[in-house]
């Protein structure tokens, strides 16, 4: 998702309360920014955040953090946040490449992906980020016993993202070729912005939860 640019996106984002500058200098310590013991959950890609604020609403004992790239997007999160903070939800804006220099060993209880851009072009497979280069990065900061989970409507992008694990020292835990038509894999489950879009076409979602 690539909103048009917006004036004074960047503005807003450096001065609200709800976004964490300088992430890197919370690297292995951000327990102590949420000041509690409780577990923390990423976002990649989070994009206006609907899935984001909707489970941190809805698990205060959890602390999350949703990471978006663009400021035009984080901008639309903010804003939708911005009527009602909550203390358990935070935004950060950067590329996920870095990630690894924001958190620290065992820092992390669970990573999801929904929806990630698919770089359809070979030469970009590094850029996905279900690829093995970046569950390499996700494995320096994720708990021994942390899981991703990742969905999609993009079914090559979902076949890559499966094909990758081996190589990369990851397994399936659950996995599903149609999401919504999945009662227990449908438990809990908070529609992201596209899956809303996606599934209302008659689009199947795939989803799998890995683990090392
Ligand atoms: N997760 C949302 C959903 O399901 O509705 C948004 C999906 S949108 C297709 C993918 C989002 O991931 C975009 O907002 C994009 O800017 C963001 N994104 C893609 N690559 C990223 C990266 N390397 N680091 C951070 N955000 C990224």
């Amino acid at each position: 998702m690539r909103l048009k640019n917006v004036p004074g996106a960047r503005d807003v984002i450096a001065e609200s309360s709800l976004v964490v500058h300088e992430p890197e200098k919370q690297k292995g310590n951000w327990q102590q920014v949420f000041g509690n013991d409780h577990p923390v959950h990423i976002e990649i890609g989070m994009g206006k955040g609907r899935f984001i604020c909707e489970m941190a609403k809805t698990h205060p004992d959890i602390n999350y953090i949703g990471i978006e790239k663009y400021s035009s997007v984080l901008l639309r999160a903010i804003q939708k946040m911005g009527e009602e903070p909550l203390p358990n939800l935070l935004f950060i804006r950067m590329d996920a490449e870095n990630i690894d220099e924001v958190f620290g060993l065992d820092e992390v209880d669970r990573i999801y992906l929904n929806f990630s851009d698919p770089w359809p072009k070979d030469r970009h497979a590094k850029r996905r980020l279900p690829s093995k280069e970046f569950l390499a990065r996700y494995d320096r900061f994720l708990k021994k016993d942390g899981v991703l989970e990742f969905k999609t409507d993009n079914r090559g992008l979902f076949d890559f993202a499966v094909e990758e694990l081996p190589q990369a020292g990851w397994k399936l835990v659950k996995i599903t070729y149609d999401l919504h038509h999945d009662e227990e894999m449908m438990q809990g489950n908070v529609m992201t912005e596209y899956e809303q879009k996606f599934s209302s076409m008659g689009n199947p979602i795939y989803k799998y939860i890995i683990n090392r």
